[in-house]
């Protein structure tokens, strides 16, 4: 059942019904192609997810209204190395001109090759998300001959792609006579792909190249498998080859003479194929990353997120918006805001008053056509498990024992994996002078200085804490006490001296319980540092 009841819910519908009536005009009674590329040349940013979120969520949106479709996500691994980025040993410059899959791995990596090295975290964070897909290697298919034909097809038309890519040409980049081959062969010596064809003969697929390495050959095309078509053929090559309906890319791709204009018309006038539906996709950014926490560079990747939120809501980020609508991924405190936000459209599904696209873009978060994804049983709220776990600095015993004050918590488990999260976060992405500290002792010059009116104040406190021991219950007391001080009741609206008189409690309270002005929110930092400590810092 697909998740929307009208088609025109959200903008995951919209294509899905698009994808699905081209799929019907081009390929009748096949399986709907819905592709992702992905280059494992280094880290693949989080930014980069939305390469394979958004034919994810439209393809299973086709799933779910019962079509067979699959989602290839191809890895472009047959790429040559580049350059060897900051942090690893200079040494590896030898490989550059290599490809992915022919570079060792970076120093200390489990892996035999560059590629695994940076395949492996991002397929098990697309298998955290619930992504189905399947994984094609463009090693394997190159050096297995798959694309033979294609590539004959491609060497056969080169004067035609030639023509194609010529008007885009700028006049400084216009090569005098010099011949155009779309296909690169790496060198048999070396590997590398320094190399120029010389000479081609399209009846016997006779190919002559030299490298720089002073290597050179003439093989036969025919069975050669070394070598790949230039990127700008490659990719209307495949879109042809696996019969690809829906495929994104970002907005890099489209400015004019880019792979996705050129490949546009080679598809057509080269291998008789279509061009995809593809959305150009906006960017997106990370806020507030911290330095520390990215043990794999300095790039924050999709398994980053996942460590300090939960599958569904880096889903949710995805499914809400459009894909030409850019948006931001946070890692500094707008996360408790963003959780807030989910919790309340939890809050909106579960008693049935959200609106049909808020609905899509949540049942698209917690669940795919295959299978619902992990959920925190009693989702306490983020910023009051980040409080608690960062005033007991982790402590389970003394987390759980706040958790059942809070809530009928009896096992930690019950708030996991959110609770993990929130762990998480507060130790990788909270600068330490940032951190909670609750004193060990009573601030005594502090106390010593109090005059009748806050020690009455801090009394009226320490007399409600038994009665008011919940969160709500210590939010009116906490605000509560400056107005019994003043002569009012404790639910009355405050006068503004009132408040002024709130604002110099709260920050005693802090001073004498954390050392500072400022903390977690009162009643949080209240239960996390326990009745019995709160009486002796307060020191009545
Ligand atoms: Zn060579």
């Amino acid at each position: 059942m697909s998740v929307a009841d009208s088609t025109e819910t959200d903008w995951v519908s919209r294509f899905a019904d698009e994808v699905i009536s081209e799929a019907e005009r081009r390929a009748p009674g096949k399986p709907i192609v819905c592709a992702s590329g992905l280059s494992p040349s280094g880290p693949i940013h989080l930014g980069n997810l939305r390469e394979v979120m958004t034919p994810h969520l439209v393809a299973d949106e086709i799933r779910r209204r019962g079509h067979e479709c699959v989602h290839l996500l191809s890895w472009d691994d047959y790429d040559r190395f580049r350059r060897v980025p900051a942090g690893v040993d200079p040494a590896w410059a030898e490989h550059i001109g290599k490809p992915l899959t022919s570079v060792p791995a970076p120093p200390g990596s489990a892996h035999d090759s560059w590629a695994a090295h940076f395949k492996a975290p991002m397929e098990a964070a697309l298998t955290e998300l619930g992504v189905e897909y399947r994984s094609i290697s463009q090693t394997e298919q190159y050096t297995s001959g798959a694309y033979r034909e294609q590539i004959l097809t491609a060497m056969r038309e080169r004067d035609r792609i030639d023509a194609v890519l010529a008007r885009y040409r700028t006049k400084e980049t216009v090569q005098e006579s010099a011949a155009y081959y779309p296909y690169k062969p790496y060198c048999e010596l070396c590997e590398r792909d320094l190399t120029t064809v010389t000479a081609y003969d399209d009846d016997s697929t006779e190919l002559a190249y030299t490298c720089a390495c002073g290597f050179g050959e003439t093989v036969r095309l025919a069975e050669h498998d070394r070598g790949k078509l230039v990127w700008k053929v490659d990719w209307p090559m495949r879109w042809a080859y696996e019969g690809v309906v829906f495929e994104p890319s970002g907005v890099d791709h489209h400015s004019p003479g880019s792979a996705w204009i050129v490949g546009g018309q080679l598809v057509g006038e080269v291998y008789g194929g279509e061009q995809p539906i593809g959305p150009m996709y906006a960017f997106v950014g990370i806020t507030g990353m911290a330095k520390m926490s990215s043990s794999k560079g300095d790039v924050p990747t999709p398994a980053d997120a996942l460590e300090i939120m939960e599958a569904p809501v880096l889903r949710w980020l995805y499914a809400r918006r459009k894909p030409s609508q850019s948006f931001k991924i946070a890692f500094d405190q707008e996360i408790q805001r963003l959780y807030d936000e989910w919790d309340a459209l939890g809050r909106k599904v579960a008693d049935g008053s959200c609106q049909p696209s808020e609905l899509a873009a949540y049942n698209r978060a917690v669940r795919t056509a295959e299978r619902s994804l992990p959920e925190t049983p009693w989702p306490v709220a983020y910023r009051t498990l980040a409080s608690i776990v960062d005033v007991t600095t982790g402590d389970p015993d003394q987390t759980l024992r706040i958790l059942g004050d809070l809530d009928a918590i009896t096992s930690l488990e019950d708030a996991r994996p959110r609770l993990d999260r929130a762990q998480r976060w507060i130790d990788t992405q909270v600068a330490a002078d940032q951190r909670t500290r609750v004193r060990e002792e009573p601030d005594a010059e502090l106390l010593g200085s109090l005059g009748d009116d806050e020690r009455d104040s801090l009394r009226l406190l320490v007399e409600g804490l038994d009665e008011h021991w919940s969160l709500d219950g210590l939010t009116t007391l906490v605000y509560g006490v400056p107005k019994v001080r003043a002569g009012l009741a404790a639910d009355a609206k405050p006068t503004p001296e009132v408040k002024t008189a709130q604002r110099a409690f709260f920050a005693l309270l802090y001073k004498l319980l954390v050392g500072r002005d400022t903390g977690p929110r009162l009643p949080t930092l209240l239960l996390a540092v326990g009745a019995d400590r709160v009486r002796k810092l307060v020191g009545v």
